[in-house]
């Protein structure tokens, strides 16, 4: 019995566990699609209302994962629903989750672009674009270029990671971490945006420019964190639905109703 199958069993149609599957499987797709997941990388979410979330099993393709891929896992590591193997990097998951009860969602990708930025002497990635004010407290590297298989290996990272919402890994990869699956997606899109443009005024062979605290400040005022995730989130379901990266079935799952764009302010 799949996943969904079961959630419908049991659940009923609309369960907690589907749609953080649902929600878990688009933002992996769209992530790919967007060139920020590749082969590898994976994305887990917390269920709400259970003590467990969910991770795609390690071998399904990042481009064609479904609610179906999706384990759910315990905070012990334990595949508790679900029929396959979690990725082995699942300690950086479940070391992340347990330090960080603010966080519901995590990303690791092995994005070149962040790479990059932990192989260059007297660089570090810092906010140049508006939105990467989200990374105002700092964007720290664990120098650990191992893969993450192990608990103690997971810990370190957590600990590397701390309070802030991204860690690079030192010639491996990078994670970011959120309050909901849509938020990390957006936060994503925005990391590499924030990548790309530092790494461009290093190729133009300038010396960048970050944004400053009072700079940082302004932009903070004016942020709509929330509103902004929900027109992201709107722009790429649909693109996704209209490119078939995502399937025509999960459309009524995934995307706004017009009484709330509406209600949001996002149409008029
Ligand atoms: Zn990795």
């Amino acid at each position: 019995m799949t996943l969904t199958e079961m959630a419908r069993t049991t659940r009923g149609s609309n369960s907690a566990v589907e749609q953080t599957a649902l929600e878990t499987a688009a933002t992996t797709r769209l992530l790919e699609a967007e060139g920020i997941l590749d082969y590898s990388g994976h994305v887990s979410t917390r269920i709400p209302g259970r003590d467990a979330f969910v991770i795609q099993i390690g071998s399904t393709s990042r481009a064609e994962v479904n609610p179906e891929s999706m384990l759910v896992v315990d905070y012990d590591g334990r595949v508790i629903e679900g029929d396959g193997q979690p990725p082995s990097e699942l300690p950086i998951h479940l070391e992340i989750l347990r330090a960080r009860p603010d966080v519901q969602s995590v990303m690791h990708s092995h994005m070149e672009l962040a790479i990059a930025f932990t192989m260059m002497e007297g660089v570090t990635l810092m906010p140049m674009r508006a939105r990467a004010s989200r990374w105002k407290s700092g964007i720290p590297t664990d120098p650990d270029p191992s893969h993450i298989k192990l608990p103690e290996q997971g810990r370190a990272l957590a600990r590397t990671l701390g309070p802030h919402h991204a860690v690079l890994m030192r010639a491996h990869g990078l994670c970011l971490v959120a309050e909901s699956v849509r938020a990390l997606f957006v936060d994503a899109v925005h990391f590499k945006e924030n990548a790309t443009a530092q790494m461009q005024a290093l190729q133009a062979g300038a010396k960048p420019i970050p944004l400053s605290d009072a700079e940082i400040e302004q932009i903070e005022r004016m942020e709509m964190r929330d509103w902004h995730i929900k027109k992201l989130w709107n722009y790429y379901v649909r693109k996704g639905l209209a490119e078939d990266v995502l399937p025509q079935a999960w459309a009524g799952d995934l995307v706004p109703t017009k009484d709330m764009l509406k209600r949001d302010h996002i149409l008029k």
